[in-house]
């Protein structure tokens, strides 16, 4: 897949509606992550998801799980 870089429009509106919508994402409230060491029980390297404030890679990627279940 390619990686698609978000705009800074793009990044300003997801801050905005991850809170008026309570968006959950992270690793911290999906129902594969291990609470013992926080690693993801299906095994994929989770730190991204886990370090990421925001939603974005260190390079400017969205970065999401389609695994990903809430709590
Ligand atoms: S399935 Fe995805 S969101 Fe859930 S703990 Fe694993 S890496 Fe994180």
């Amino acid at each position: 897949m390619k990686p698609y870089y978000a705009s800074p429009t793009e990044v300003q509106r997801f801050k905005a509606q991850r809170i008026e919508f309570s968006f959950r994402y992270q690793c911290s409230d999906c129902v594969h992550q291990r609470l013992s060491d926080r690693t993801c029980s299906l095994g994929y390297p989770n730190r991204a998801l886990l370090e990421a404030d925001g939603f974005l890679e260190t390079e400017g990627q969205f970065v999401f799980c389609k695994y990903f279940e809430v709590l």
